[in-house]
């Protein structure tokens, strides 16, 4: 490996991924554990995806299964579009549909026909 230019301190190396930098044990063994280590007993429920920290693994419950922090099932809201009829999963994403005008006729015309195809709705 190359010499470091800071002579004076001590570069930690990481034995595994050969990652250098660290500027002292712990920094080194925040990264081991993070990267390379098998220690991950937070384990998803739902699937098997394993994380180092509780809150890694509550953030993958609640953006790949809506799961909220206590383990409830948070049911994905729905906002559907009162101009257009389209079905938006998040509040700001139906605010930013309204306001960069995503209801064109298109849009329209292809929900009308979706309302068409389940029932006769004018
Ligand atoms: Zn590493
Ligand atoms: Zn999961
Ligand atoms: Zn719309």
């Amino acid at each position: 490996m190359p010499v470091f230019p800071l002579s004076e301190s001590v570069i930690f190396q990481c034995d595994v991924c050969h990652q250098g930098g660290f500027v002292n044990a712990t920094t080194l063994r925040n990264h081991v554990r993070a990267m390379h280590s098998d220690e991950r007993p937070f384990v998803c429920e739902y699937c098997p995806a394993s994380y180092a920290s509780c809150m890694s693994l509550t953030a993958h419950r609640s953006r790949k299964h809506n799961v909220n922090k206590a383990g409830e099932f948070v049911p994905r809201k729905l906002f559907p579009c009162a101009t257009c009829g389209k079905v938006l999963t998040a509040r700001s994403k139906l605010l930013k549909h309204i306001k960069v005008r995503e209801c064109t006729r298109s849009t329209i015309f292809s929900s009308i026909r979706f309302y068409m195809s389940i029932s006769f709705v004018k």
